[in-house]
Order: structure tokens, then C-alpha cells, then sequence
């Protein structure tokens, strides 16, 4: 089994919720645009590596938790900005996060 990052996986979770219900949200709708949010949204937030589906689960009930809901939306918002105030959408340009 692979080894799955599930801060990542929530965050690529509420990028897409988020971004669904506010279009506008993003000056860019393009793929470069929205994974550089997801990526310097994950990259604020503590990594939660697992390997089985138990600790999966175990971290799924963490990651519901109304704390660390906040701590991942806060981290999309402040990603948002960021990339709307530096689009990095130039393929040429390497993502550094
Ligand atoms: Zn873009």
C-alpha cells in the first residue's frame, strides 16, 4: 500500500470544495494556478504520513476535528492570496513552495 499523505489529500479536498462555491475566489482558474494553492496550503500545514487503512481512518476523524478545519482553511485562504497576487502559471517557471 502506498504511503498516503492525508493533510494533502483533505487539502486537495477543500481547494476543490472551496474553489467550487467561490468562483471567483482564484483571478486564475488554470490546473498551474490551483495546484500551486493546494501545494503552499499543504506546505503550512503539519504532514500526517500513514501507511494502512486504520491509520487513515484514525487521521480522517483527526482531520474533522473544527481546529484543524480552520487551520487547513486558513492555509487555502492565505494560499489564494498569495498566488493571486504572483501567478505562476508560466510553464517555463518551476513551482517552489
Ligand atoms: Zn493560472
Amino acid at each position: 500500500m502506498p504511503v498516503h499523505n492525508s493533510v494533502l489529500e483533505e487539502v486537495q479536498y477543500q481547494v476543490d470544495k472551496y474553489l467550487a462555491n467561490n468562483k471567483d475566489a482564484l483571478a486564475c482558474s488554470c490546473q498551474q494556478c490551483r495546484d500551486d494553492v493546494i501545494a503552499l496550503a499543504a506546505s503550512q500545514l503539519p504532514s500526517r504520513y500513514t501507511t494502512t487503512p486504520t491509520g487513515r481512518a484514525l487521521i480522517g476523524v483527526e482531520l474533522q476535528s473544527k481546529q484543524v478545519q480552520l487551520d487547513i482553511f486558513q492555509a487555502i485562504l492565505t494560499a489564494i492570496a498569495k498566488v493571486n497576487q504572483s501567478p505562476r502559471h508560466n510553464p517555463n517557471r518551476v513551482v517552489q513552495v
